[in-house]
């Protein structure tokens, strides 16, 4: 089996999320890909638990790990 397309797309899409979230850390609006809403970047959660990026859908979500 080549596995090496999929890996290919998975980092494609790593790079993009580093990306946007760069822009969002910077106070970029970023509109989400699929429903054209603004991409929050929500950082008040609770202790021990991540921020996320995330579009008003859903539809985008992002873990904060990423950073
Ligand atoms: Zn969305």
């Amino acid at each position: 089996m080549d596995f090496s397309h999929l890996n290919k797309a998975s980092a494609k899409s790593f790079n993009e999320q580093k990306a946007l979230l760069k822009k969002l850390s910077k106070g970029q609006t970023v509109l989400c890909k699929h429903c054209n809403q603004p991409v929050q970047l929500d950082l008040k959660v609770a202790e021990g638990t991540k921020g996320s990026a995330h579009c008003a859908k859903g539809c985008t979500h992002i873990e904060l790990d990423l950073m």
